[in-house]
């Protein structure tokens, strides 16, 4: 094997990127997987069956086509996109946030999120080279209306991502605070676009969808991850054809792929079936909070998601006991400073959140 000098390492990769640590995924291997939102129920047999034969189908040797037009007609059907929006696709969600920070990177530009908020709005500004702004949620991690706008009064950001609901915490911020921060973003305050990420609208049931009309500096951005399809990567994002229409010279031709496609047309044409899925989980959730708000010395907060964010007395303990036991949720208390103690819990069947709270009581007698 030839060596690599590291000098040429040094002199090619960029210094901010040599100094990262690599996006950590764990090791779930033989675990009670709880620590992604990952829905886990999958399709039932006669529909894999079905969706089996359908990807038998696709034409596996032709390029996508570059539009998607089936997948995104029926995505504005399925979704209550508003008439005369338009529907952009992306590689999972991921992907769309890297074309919004790539196409607004401007010199000098930046992006303004609450934090603690989901980590590849920093991550992807970052790389794109622009700055990124984060302002603190107040300590019941509700939105700081007025830090927010003194920040994008001093800031000016090109770009503002609100999570609806936020990642996480797993609340929805209030309704009058996210109006009064887009409307400020329309002049009076800063000009920017407001991304509103609603990766958990399935579980919260709210959206900004319907005001998509009323705010012309607003886009809606979604995924199928959190729904039960995590597996494809497919992530879309709706709003006014003048702002999509730009966002897309920036989007590879090809980022979704056939297969992903035809499974994600499949799943919409039953929708039906994740829909019921997602109210499994909402009712489980309710439940869950219910049993671990009850044990000793556990703080459990307002989830509008598929996970609840939980405070307990030593986090990383409590980390290392449920993995002893098998079960690998997500420690989030050294995320942020409003986080301590804190970690995360994905939602999961009445079988998997009783093998959680079973792990987690006898953790409690350690
Ligand atoms: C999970 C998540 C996403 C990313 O979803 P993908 O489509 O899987 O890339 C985006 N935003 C938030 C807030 C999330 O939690």
């Amino acid at each position: 094997m030839s060596a690599v000098d590291p000098s040429l390492i040094e002199r090619i990769i960029r210094d901010d990127v040599r100094a990262m640590g690599a996006y950590h995924v764990a090791d779930s291997h033989g675990l009670v997987k709880l620590d992604a939102m990952e829905n886990p129920y999958r399709l039932p047999p006669e529909l894999r069956a079905q969706l089996a034969a359908r990807l038998g189908e696709v034409a596996l040797n032709r390029y996508p086509v570059p539009s998607s037009e089936a997948l995104r007609a029926k995505l504005k059907d399925v979704m209550n996109v508003p008439d005369g929006m338009e529907v952009m696709l992306g590689n999972g969600s991921d992907e769309l946030i890297s074309i919004i920070s790539l196409a607004a990177s401007k010199p000098g530009a930046k992006v303004l999120a609450p934090v603690p908020g989901f980590v590849m709005y920093a991550m992807s500004a970052q790389f794109a080279g622009l700055e990124f702004v984060g302002v603190p949620l107040r300590a019941d991690f509700t939105l700081d209306r007025a830090a927010m706008l003194a920040a994008m009064a001093e800031h000016k950001p090109a770009v503002i991502y609100l999570a609806y609901p936020n990642n996480p915490t797993g609340n929805l911020f209030d309704a009058a605070d996210m109006e009064a921060i887009v409307r400020a973003a329309q002049g009076e305050v800063c000009q920017s676009l407001v991304v509103v990420d609603e990766a958990y609208q399935p579980f919260a049931q709210e959206s900004w969808m319907p005001r998509l009309t009323t705010f012309g500096n607003v886009v809606v951005m979604r995924t199928v991850s959190k729904l039960g399809l995590a597996g494809i990567r497919l992530g879309y994002m709706a709003g006014s054809p003048e702002w999509l229409s730009q966002l897309d010279k920036v989007r590879p031709p090809y980022n979704v792929n056939v297969l992903t496609e035809a499974t994600a047309l499949f799943a919409l044409q039953h929708v039906n079936v994740l829909d019921e899925q997602a109210a499994q989980l909402r009712a489980e959730r309710t439940k869950l909070a219910d049993a671990l708000a009850a044990l000793p010395g556990v703080t459990v907060f307002p989830s509008a998601a598929n996970f609840l964010l939980f405070r307990v007395a030593n986090a990383a303990q409590t980390f290392d006991r449920l993995l002893a036991r098998k079960v690998l949720i997500k420690n989030v208390s050294k995320m942020h400073a409003l986080l301590a103690n804190c970690l995360r819990v994905t939602v999961s069947t009445p079988e998997e959140n009783a093998q959680f709270l079973e792990a987690f009581n006898a953790s409690l007698q350690d």
